[in-house]
């Protein structure tokens, strides 16, 4: 079982920014900015590509209004703005097979992808 689906299961603690009926959001535990959340919907979905397939209506609605919720309360938006990211897969460089979304702010993030050359 990956270290979300604990979280979700209450078996490893957090720091909850937002709990809502399908979807929760926590400070990463490794900040790479200032502001560095984590958007994770409560259902076991692998990516972004699955969740945006095989999600309910109600449940992508849930976590695109919690994302918005957090931009509102870390004050990134209305503020400086932010970066959000979603990785998935080796290419993606993705850690933890449950979807999330990062929320990255507080700082100037820098070009949108390293270049490798
Ligand atoms: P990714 O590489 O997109 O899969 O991102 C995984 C993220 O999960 C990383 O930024 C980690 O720092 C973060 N992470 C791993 N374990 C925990 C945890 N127990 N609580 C909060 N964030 C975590």
């Amino acid at each position: 079982m990956n270290v979300f689906a604990r979280i979700l299961r209450g078996e490893i603690p957090n720091k909850t920014v937002v709990d809502s009926a399908h979807t929760l959001a926590f400070h990463d535990i490794a900040p790479s900015a200032p502001v560095h959340v984590l958007v994770i919907p409560k259902g076991a979905y692998v990516d972004f590509a699955d969740f945006a397939a095989n999600a309910s209506a109600e449940e992508i609605l849930d976590f695109h209004r919690t994302a918005a919720k957090v931009c509102e309360i870390t004050g990134v938006k209305p503020g400086e703005g932010f970066r959000a990211i979603t990785n998935s897969g080796a290419h993606g460089v993705q850690e933890v097979p449950h979807y999330h979304l990062h929320i990255l702010g507080g700082r100037v993030m820098g070009r949108m992808v390293a270049r490798t050359d």
